[in-house]
């Protein structure tokens, strides 16, 4: 079943979605940790997962000979994943799919395995810069922007594959998810600039948003606000993570170029390191109340790799 049908179900039946987002396991990693994780959100009947994708990074390493180039694709895995979310569990999953770090016709194939497994979703999102460019050789091309590759999809939806001389292609059907930042894309030059490119996204054919995660609820409802001024009518979705250590003070702003209000850091740093993930919860209640009251169409929460946090939250939070 497409997001936007459980977005649909969740509106009519009353009971918003809450949905999860995770990540595949290290290269080499054991997916026992893995399926717990899944076995800790089934119990709170997700109609959704989605699983992110990595793309290849470059490393340099002191050796003998010297400092040496390397590439590394350290997280692969999502399509696996996405197949035992969808066929072990019978819930949807919903894969990230990337510009960076993969040609046009890469992602064609990726998109077509996807079909034959069922899966009905994809977030499109272009990925960081992570110093790796994938050599496009014979001909190959690579999407330069989300856009771009919502534009892949669509055509696809509408039977047009990268090779033209296909006959009788099957249309794919993939309900299209992007990405939006309520407080601005780290790149962009202001929000509206930011926006713009936003109804780009959505006019190429993108059915919903996942926000970035943000501590400060006025950042999201300004920001749908003023994507409902710039045309933008497609349901957007909050993403939320749960505050669960000290560290995260400084990480998630490095990481994700997000603000933590004063109010919040404040409080994390009252208590001892064994009380954070309390603090974090709480704020985390507070937020998830206040947007389902101010309309939000579900949450969707950055789990990554331990549900502790989440299952503490959902305990308390009023659906
Ligand atoms: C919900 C969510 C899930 C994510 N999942 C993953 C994941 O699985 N793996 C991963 O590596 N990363 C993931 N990311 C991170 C994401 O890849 C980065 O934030 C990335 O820097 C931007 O991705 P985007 O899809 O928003 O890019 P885009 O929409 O392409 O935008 C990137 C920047 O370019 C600008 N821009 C867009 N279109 C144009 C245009 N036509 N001309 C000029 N400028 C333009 C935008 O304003 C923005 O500043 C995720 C982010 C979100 C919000």
């Amino acid at each position: 079943m497409k997001v936007i049908e459980h977005l649909e179900r969740g509106q009519t039946s009353g009971a918003p979605p809450i949905s999860f987002e995770i990540i595949p396991p290290l290269r080499g990693g054991d997916v026992k940790n893995l399926l717990t994780l899944i076995d800790d959100l089934v119990e709170f009947e997700p109609p959704f997962i989605d699983i992110t994708s990595h793309a290849a990074e470059v490393f340099y390493e002191e050796t003998p000979a010297g400092l040496q180039r390397r590439v590394k694709r350290k997280r692969p895995g999502t399509m696996g994943v996405c197949a035992l979310i969808q066929n072990k569990y019978g819930i949807d999953a919903v894969p990230h799919v990337l510009c960076h770090g993969f040609t046009r016709e890469e992602t064609e194939d990726f998109l077509i395995e996807l079909r034959y497994l069922g899966i009905d979703n994809v977030l499109a999102v272009r990925g960081d810069d992570s110093g790796y460019q994938k050599p496009l050789r014979d001909g190959r091309s690579a999407n330069r922007y989300a856009g771009d590759l919502v534009a892949q999809i669509g055509a696809m939806n509408h039977g047009r594959y990268l090779a033209e001389d296909l006959l009788d292609a099957e249309p794919a059907s993939f309900c299209v998810g992007v990405g939006g930042y309520p407080e601005k894309h780290f790149e962009a030059p202001n929000l509206t600039t930011d926006i713009r490119h936003l109804k780009a996204k959505v006019e190429a054919g993108a059915s919903y948003v996942v926000t970035q995660m943000f501590f400060d609820n006025r950042h999201y409802f300004r920001f749908v606000e003023a994507c409902r001024a710039e045309g933008i009518q497609v349901p957007i979705i909050p993403g939320l993570k749960v505050l669960s250590s000290r560290a995260q003070l400084a990480s998630i702003p490095r990481n994700f170029y997000v603000e933590i209000p004063s109010a919040l850091a404040d409080e994390v740093e009252a208590v001892g390191d064994e009380r954070v993930i309390d603090v974090g919860v709480e704020w985390a209640r507070r937020q998830s109340d206040e947007l389902l009251a101010g309309g939000a169409p579900s949450l969707h929460f950055y789990v990554m790799q331990s549900a502790a946090a989440v299952q503490r939250l959902l305990a308390k939070v009023k659906v």
